[in-house]
């Protein structure tokens, strides 16, 4: 074919009426098809983007977003079940909304009982991770009633705005943790005695944010700058978990249980009731002697426990997670070009130390802390590039640092 002739084998235009001609394996394209083509690409993008977050987050099934949380989070799989159900129960609700139907679906927050150190904020953490959902993790304890020094609820969602960036679209589908639930119980049975700011004020201050209510919210917080304005925020489609350690709350369980009781039927029901563990057995009524309100505990329908972590889940907890402590260690010795290798009685000792000083999960962090700081300390620009820990090297560094202050805290 003589040159002349070459043309675009979309619109026919020939060579010298373009500006540009690219040739393909049997065809040849000209600039404007490609730019025409190029536009006709974006505008599907566009359309198919229309598939709004919920469409998107409804993909995960319950069994899926189990499957998910059991990376990251070692045991805790009643919990995590509840979790994975009532997560896929939201984002159908919300799908549910948009169609006509005259059947409601309540909201499914959530309230999680357990230890500190069990595992609560990593599982509303990892919950956001997998839904890719802004996530704001409050402290109850600093919260209270409007007028009053301390937070008003209101700065719960200036968190969730400021964890998506200022998306009030990706805020309204968030999620937010409320840590230490728990210390918000009313004190003591009679509520008037005196006023109590800091308590069922704010129980009953968080009522309408975790039913769904639009709260004007000040975008940079609270009180120190006065003349921001505010933003309306939805809080109808936000996920509320709450978490709480409920200390002292197996008595009111037990109390319940009638484990106390003497006599024939005590004595048939120690048989079945697994007293090192009575969270399993909490119900509703239980939050509500602990001293949350009733209507608060309505609005946290779905309620779940934490097992206690014992040793072989600490052991577990240390190498097995998708970001387990050890393999965080073993990336930032390998950043120095160091080979970091530890052996299964360091582990065993390390674990054990946890459980004797009662440190839980979040013991095993201070305790490898304390025996790795020195080999990360020196190591970096050192000659030595393999680290071998054995119990002894565990034994030694521990005994020399940080453990006697660890006692002191437990
Ligand atoms: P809580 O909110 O119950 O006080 P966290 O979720 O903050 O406890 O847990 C503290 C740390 O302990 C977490 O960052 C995590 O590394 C670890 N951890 C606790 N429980 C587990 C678990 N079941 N699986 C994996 N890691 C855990």
């Amino acid at each position: 074919m003589a040159k002349e002739e070459l043309e675009c084998s979309f619109c026919g235009r020939k060579k010298p009426e373009t500006n540009l001609l690219i040739a393909g394996l049997d065809a040849h394209i000209c600039d404007r098809c490609i730019e025409q083509a190029h536009g006709i690409v974006a505008e599907e993008a566009l359309h198919s983007d229309n598939s709004d977050l919920t469409d998107e987050l409804m993909l995960k099934k319950p069994r899926i977003i189990k499957k998910f949380l059991d990376e990251y989070i070692i045991g805790q799989d009643y919990s995590k079940k509840i979790l994975s159900v009532a997560v896929y129960n939201h984002y159908k609700r919300l799908l549910q909304k948009k169609t006509d139907d005259d059947v409601e679906i309540e909201k499914s927050n959530i309230i999680i009982v357990g230890e500190t150190g069990t595992g609560k904020t990593l599982l509303a953490k990892t919950i956001a991770r997998m839904l890719n959902v802004p996530l704001a993790i409050v402290d109850a304890t600093v919260l209270t009633e409007a007028g009053y020094v301390g937070e008003d609820v209101e700065s719960i969602l200036t968190r969730l705005l400021q964890a998506a960036d200022y998306n009030l679209e990706k805020a309204q589908n968030g999620i937010v943790f409320i840590d230490e639930i728990d210390k918000i119980a009313r004190k003591g049975d009679n509520p008037s005695i005196t006023r109590d700011v800091s308590g069922e004020g704010v129980q009953q201050a968080l009522l309408k944010l975790l039913e769904g209510t639009v709260v004007n919210v000040p975008p940079k917080g609270g009180r120190k700058h006065p003349d921001q304005k505010f933003i309306e925020v939805n809080t109808e489609n936000i996920l509320f978990i709450a978490g709480g350690a409920f200390s002292g709350i197996e008595r009111k369980i037990s109390k319940r249980l009638n484990l106390q009781a003497v006599g024939f039927s005590a004595s048939m029901k120690e048989d079945v009731v697994d007293r090192d563990n009575l969270l399993k057995y909490i119900i509703p009524k239980d939050l509500k002697d602990f001293g949350l309100i009733p209507e608060i505990i309505g609005r946290l329908p779905v309620l779940t426990y934490m097992n206690p972590l014992d040793a072989v889940t600490l052991r577990a907890i240390l190498t097995d997670p998708k970001n387990a402590i050890i393999k965080q260690y073993k990336k930032l010795f390998e950043m120095d070009g160091i080979k970091f290798t530890i052996t299964e009685d360091a582990l065993n000792y390390i674990v054990e130390r946890a459980v004797e000083y009662r440190l839980g999960a979040r013991g095993l962090r201070s305790l490898c802390e304390a025996v790795l700081t020195d080999a990360m300390f020196e190591m970096p620009d050192g000659e030595e590039k393999t680290l071998e820990v054995n119990r002894d090297y565990v034994v030694s560094k521990l005994n020399k640092s940080i453990i006697k202050k660890l006692k002191a805290v437990s």
